[in-house]
C-alpha cells in the first residue's frame, strides 16, 4: 500500500472533510433515551446518503461513489476526524451490503441495497446462539421448506440493532444429516412477523444495545436465500470477514480520537510529565499508530485477492486489546469521573469490556492469526 495520496485522493479528502463542515449533525439529544439516540443516527446516515457519503465505496449504481479503496480508507479517516456520529445501520453498511455485492442476485441487490444505504431498512445479524457463538457451526436454529417457503424455529442471541431492524442476516439449518458445516443456509428474515420476538438485554453500560431473538416458525421466501441452500457456511464467512476488516479500519480511527482525548486530559491535569503516565500514553501512541498501519494494510490485501483476509482478525485482535487498556489507564487519569454513571469516560470503559467477545473473541482470533496468518499447526482439541 503506497501511502502517499494523489491528486484524486487529495480531492476526495478536500470534498469530504469541506461537506462535513458545512454539514454538521443535529445536536445530540439530551432526552428520549436510547430511542431518540438511534433516530438521530438514522438522521445522520439519512443526510449523508442525501449527499451520496453514506457508503462510497459502493458502486454507483446502487447509491456509492464507485471510491477506491484508498478513497474508503480515506472516508473512515474523515468522518472519525469530524466526529460525527456512527451511521445508524453500521451492520448493513459495513456486513450486509458487502455480502450481498459478493453472494446477492442482481434482483437482491437492486432490492436491498438501496434502502441499506438510505436507512430507511436496517439490518442485523442473526448469527449466535445460546449454545454457538464461536462455533457458530454448532448452531441448531433450524428451517424446512414447507410448500415452498422456509419455515424457521429457533433462538438466536446478543442481536445488537433488532429492536430497531427490518432484516435479520440469519443463518439457520437446513440439513441435519449433512456434516455440520455443510447443512447450513443463509437466509434474509424479515424482522416485522408474528413468528419474530425481540427481547432486549441490558448490558453493564446500562443500555440495551443486543437482544434476544425467539424465532417460533418464521416464514421465508424462497428468493431470500443468499448464496444458494447448504452454502450459509461460505456467506456467513464473507459476513464475518468484512466484519472484522471493515470495522477494524472504523474502530481504529476511534481508537485515536479517544486517545488524544486522554492525552488531552492528562496534560489538564499536568500529568504528562509524569514518567509513569507519559510511558503508558506513549505505549498507546505506538499501539494506535501500529493498528492504523495493520489496517492499511489489511486494504492491500482486499486489493490483492478482491476480499479480506484473514489479517482482519490481527486488528480487531490488537484494537479491542489497546481499547480495553487506554479505557483503564482513563479511569487512572481521570479518576473517579471514569468511575461515574454517565459520564463518556465510564462508558467507554465499560463498554470497552465486550470488545474483546463481540466479532470473535480475542481466543479465537489468535487462533486464526496463528494458524492462517502465521502458519503454525492447527491446534488440537483434547
Ligand atoms: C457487544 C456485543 C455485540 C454482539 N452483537 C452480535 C450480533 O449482532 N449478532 C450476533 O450474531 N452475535 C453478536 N454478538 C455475539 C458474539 O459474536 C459472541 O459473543 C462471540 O462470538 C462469542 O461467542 P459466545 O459468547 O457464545 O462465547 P463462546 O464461544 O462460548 O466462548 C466462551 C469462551 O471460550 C473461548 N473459546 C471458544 N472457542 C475457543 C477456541 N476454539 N479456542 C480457544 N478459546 C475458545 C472464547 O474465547 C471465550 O473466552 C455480540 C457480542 C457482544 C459482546
Amino acid at each position: 500500500m503506497d501511502l502517499t495520496f494523489n491528486e484524486r485522493e487529495s480531492a476526495f479528502r478536500e470534498e469530504l472533510r469541506g461537506w462535513l463542515a458545512a454539514n454538521p449533525p443535529a445536536p445530540e439529544p439530551t432526552e428520549g433515551g436510547e430511542d431518540a439516540h438511534y433516530a438521530w443516527r438514522r438522521d445522520w446516515q439519512r443526510r449523508l446518503y442525501d449527499a451520496g457519503w453514506a457508503a462510497p465505496s459502493w458502486p454507483a449504481e446502487y447509491g456509492g461513489r464507485g471510491a477506491t479503496l484508498t478513497e474508503s480508507a480515506i472516508y473512515f479517516e474523515e468522518i472519525g476526524r469530524a466526529r460525527v456520529p456512527l451511521a445508524a445501520n453500521v451492520l448493513g453498511l459495513l456486513l450486509g451490503g458487502p455480502t450481498l455485492m459478493v453472494w446477492g442476485t442482481d434482483e437482491q441487490k437492486e432490492r436491498y441495497l438501496p434502502p441499506i444505504l438510505s436507512a430507511e431498512e436496517i439490518w442485523c445479524q442473526g448469527f449466535s446462539e445460546p449454545d454457538a457463538g464461536s462455533d457458530l457451526a454448532a448452531l441448531k436454529t433450524r428451517a424446512e421448506k414447507r410448500a415452498g417457503e422456509w419455515v424457521v424455529t429457533g433462538q438466536k442471541v446478543w442481536t445488537s440493532g433488532a429492536q430497531y431492524s427490518k432484516w435479520c442476516m440469519l443463518v439457520a439449518r437446513t440439513d441435519s444429516e449433512a456434516p455440520k458445516h455443510k447443512g447450513l443456509t443463509y437466509f434474509l428474515m424479515d424482522m416485522e412477523q408474528e413468528g419474530v420476538q425481540v427481547r432486549p438485554l441490558r448490558q453493564i453500560t446500562g443500555e440495551a444495545e443486543f437482544n434476544e431473538l425467539f424465532i417460533e416458525e418464521a416464514r421465508i421466501p424462497q428468493e431470500n436465500v443468499v448464496g444458494g441452500e447448504g452454502n450459509g457456511w461460505k456467506v456467513a464467512l464473507t459476513t464475518l470477514m468484512n466484519e472484522r476488516a471493515g470495522l477494524g479500519f472504523a474502530l481504529q480511527v476511534r481508537l485515536r480520537q479517544l486517545l488524544d482525548d486522554l492525552i488531552a486530559a492528562a496534560a489538564e491535569r499536568g500529568l504528562l510529565k509524569n514518567p509513569l503516565y507519559g510511558d503508558a500514553l506513549a505505549e498507546l501512541h505506538v499501539r494506535c499508530e501500529s493498528i492504523r498501519l495493520l489496517a492499511w494494510k489489511g486494504l492491500t490485501d482486499v486489493e490483492r485477492y478482491g476480499q479480506p483476509g484473514p489479517e482482519g482478525s490481527l486488528v480487531k485482535w490488537l484494537w479491542s486489546d489497546t481499547n480495553q487498556r487506554l479505557t483503564q489507564l482513563a479511569a487512572d487519569i481521570v479518576g473517579p469521573q471514569a468511575l461515574t454513571a454517565g459520564t463518556s469516560w465510564s462508558y467507554e470503559l465499560l463498554r470497552a469490556r465486550g470488545n474483546t467477545i463481540e466479532g470473535g473473541t480475542t481466543e479465537v482470533l489468535k487462533n486464526i492469526v496463528a494458524e492462517r496468518v502465521l502458519g503454525l499447526p492447527r491446534m488440537k482439541v483434547a
